[in-house]
């Protein structure tokens, strides 16, 4: 019984989390971000060059 992940993502269910897509998802760092949004956060996270 998991609440929590039935509720949140269901099982497997991968997309970016800011905008929700699952294209151009990109896991490397844990963040399920899509490449789009990783260019944003990437700043936040002291990445600037992909
Ligand atoms: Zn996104």
């Amino acid at each position: 019984m998991r609440p929590y992940e039935d509720k949140r993502k269901g099982r497997g269910t991968r997309r970016c989390r800011i905008c929700g897509t699952s294209r151009g998802l990109i896991r490397r760092y844990s963040l399920n971000i899509c490449r789009r949004c990783f260019r944003e956060v990437a700043r936040e996270i002291g990445f600037e060059k992909y």
